[in-house]
């Protein structure tokens, strides 16, 4: 499957390897301002689903900061199931979202819907996340690789790891490296949960790109309880970080209330990621 995908015969850079695809042991390492992705250590992003007010992302700027998150993340335009649901505060949300990460001095992540939001998006964030519903929109895409704003490209939630990193493939071979991949969770039979959360494929396409790799165990799951066990599986399984989403007063939030975490839950979680993992029984110390 390794060989499939990095031979692919449409690719135009010549040497019959995809852009992205791994060569040796080199990873690449993005950089959102001062904060590096793909290095030795792994990045927490934090912050809340919706941008809803000042005082709500200001709050939760500071409070994730304090814990350890190195980036902020709110979402200004979101992409919601139906019509009536919040749609996002636009570019009012975009302000405060700056605003935010001035104040708490943070990078900040945020939601692209559309190749018409690309410039007045790109002029407040740092970082320009690309939907799972949006990840094979191959317009966006092409107006996303004519930027140099490092990306955020999360797995659609039916996407194979090809397609995936077929998308990726789009805004490296239009000219914009500085990609990072998101796995947040497909499709599957099985609906006790929002989504699957794939960590296995994390494994696979750290093996198969030098591109970075971050787990949204948020929307991977939708179930606050178990979100710190799930980040922590992910640094273990080798992600080059996390995303997860934050409020204040989760029972309030106008998007994505179940899987939000409280400011307590979020320093749970970063107290768990800096637990060593659970030792092994060991067999000679076992009484036979
Ligand atoms: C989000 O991160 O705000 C979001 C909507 O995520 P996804 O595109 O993974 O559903
Ligand atoms: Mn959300």
């Amino acid at each position: 499957m390794l060989d499939t995908w990095s031979v692919k015969k449409t690719n135009t850079n010549g040497n019959g390897k995809s852009l992205a695809a791994r060569r040796g042991d080199e990873s690449a390492v993005v950089w959102v301002r001062e904060v590096p992705i793909g290095g030795s250590e792994a990045v927490v992003i934090a912050g809340p689903c919706s941008v809803e007010s000042r005082d709500q992302v200001t709050r939760t700027a500071h409070a994730v900061k304090d814990l350890g998150a190195v980036i902020l993340r709110g979402g200004a335009y979101k992409p919601r199931t139906s019509p009536y649901d919040f749609q996002g505060l636009g570019i009012e949300g975009l302000r405060l979202l700056r605003e935010a990460g001035d104040a708490a001095d943070m990078p900040i992540v945020t939601e692209v819907m559309s190749e018409d939001d690309v410039t007045i998006v790109a002029e407040y964030a740092d970082m320009l996340q690309v939907g799972a519903r949006n990840m094979q929109n191959f317009a966006l895409l092409k107006k996303l690789a004519r930027t140099r704003t490092p990306i955020l490209l999360k797995r659609g939630p039916s996407a194979t790891v090809k397609e995936w990193l077929s998308a990726a493939e789009y805004l490296l071979h239009g000219g914009n490296e500085n990609v990072v991949l998101c796995e947040r969770g497909i499709k599957t039979f099985d609906n006790s949960l929002r989504n699957t959360l794939d960590l296995a494929a994390v494994a696979l396409v750290k093996e198969m790109t030098h591109l970075p790799v971050i787990v949204d165990p948020s929307h991977a799951t939708g179930k606050r309880s178990i979100i710190a066990r799930c980040a922590r599986a992910a640094i273990a399984i080798g992600a080059d970080g996390v995303i997860v989403e934050v409020h204040p007063e989760p029972e309030k939030a106008l998007s994505d209330s179940a899987q939000q975490l409280t400011f307590e839950d979020f320093g749970e979680l970063m107290h768990e990621l800096h637990q060593p993992m659970r030792s092994l029984v060991r067999a000679h110390a076992l009484a036979v």
